[in-house]
């Protein structure tokens, strides 16, 4: 059997198009669907990460409003601007770039993004609304994978899915997320004991741990589906992927698989709020 390459790339080249014309039908409204950023200091990463998004904006025809505040912004004054983009009408998303400089209390600010902004799923209102089945922008990037897996017919009913990472953006939501899709979930974390025993038993797997190929391919079962969010400078994720394809019954590519989805999603969670608030 063949495995199925769950193409993120190209998932989110046919999820452009069908966003450029949801803009068009927006704008002829009198809408014109925005998202601001706010990058506070100068990581390069961020930096970078920030600009990708912006120019997905551009490219489907959205507006986005850059603000950019220095290294040594207080959370009074990140508070402040957040504020002021909420009671902005004509902003539709707010993204705060994680990570901010460590005098700020990101929590703090990341929860005073109104909910119905929260297009990157970060509020701990939404992620407790998206927990409990009720309409909410989930996080980006496990949303993103979910959207990978329906459009591929994959059933995860039933299924053993185990992620491995635990964090707030990723880890947790991704966990809820397969709950709600019937999956019978592990989560794993660092203090997580016979980890390599665990995977051997996954039907799916999400590798989201931050450390380059950290799950081996002969821990995972025959036909498993894998799921790798992580992405490295040496072009590759947090899952060893060399032969997956003979192993695996589908897989996302690193790159060109979970990464393109996340920033597809935020625009996408940008325009369902242009649209009021309907989200899948
Ligand atoms: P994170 O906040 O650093 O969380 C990493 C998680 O991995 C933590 O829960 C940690 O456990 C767990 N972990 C660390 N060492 C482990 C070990 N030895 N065994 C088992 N679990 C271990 O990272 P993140 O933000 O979730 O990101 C995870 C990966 O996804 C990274 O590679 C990142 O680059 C990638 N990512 C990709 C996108 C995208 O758009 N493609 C977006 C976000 C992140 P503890 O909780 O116990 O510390």
């Amino acid at each position: 059997m063949t495995a199925i390459i769950l193409d993120g790339k190209e998932l989110s080249k046919i999820s452009e198009e069908s966003i450029k014309q949801r803009v068009v039908d927006l704008s002829e409204k009198g809408i014109k669907p925005t998202l601001a950023t706010i990058l506070v200091g100068n990581d390069p990463a961020s930096e970078t990460y920030v600009k990708m998004k912006r120019n997905t904006c551009a490219r489907v025809g959205m507006e986005s409003i850059a603000i950019e505040l220095p290294e040594t912004t207080t959370t009074d004054e990140l508070l402040e601007t957040i504020k002021k983009l909420n009671e902005d009408d004509s902003v539709h998303g707010i993204l705060l770039q994680h990570p901010v400089p460590s005098q700020i209390d990101e929590r703090l600010c990341f929860d005073a993004i109104s909910i119905n902004k929260d297009v990157d799923g970060v509020t701990c209102l939404g992620f407790g609304n998206m927990s409990m089945g009720i309409n909410a922008y989930g996080s980006c990037t496990p949303a993103g994978i979910i959207r990978l897996i329906k459009h591929h017919n994959i059933e995860v009913q039933g299924l053993n899915a185990v992620v491995v990472g635990r964090s707030p953006i990723l880890g947790k939501p991704m966990a809820m997320m397969l709950l709600n899709l019937n999956a019978t979930v592990t989560i794993c974390h660092s203090r997580t004991l016979e980890l390599d025993n665990i995977i051997k038993n996954a039907d799916l797997i999400v590798g989201a741990v931050g450390i380059p190929k950290f799950i081996k391919t002969y821990w995972i079962k025959k036909n498993a589906i894998v799921i790798d969010a992580g992405y490295h400078p040496e072009k590759c994720g947090d899952i060893d992927l060399d032969n997956i394809d003979r192993i695996a019954s589908a897989y996302t590519p690193v790159p060109g698989g979970v990464g393109p989805m996340t920033i597809n999603t935020l625009i996408l969670h940008t325009v369902q709020s242009a649209e009021k608030g309907i989200v899948d």
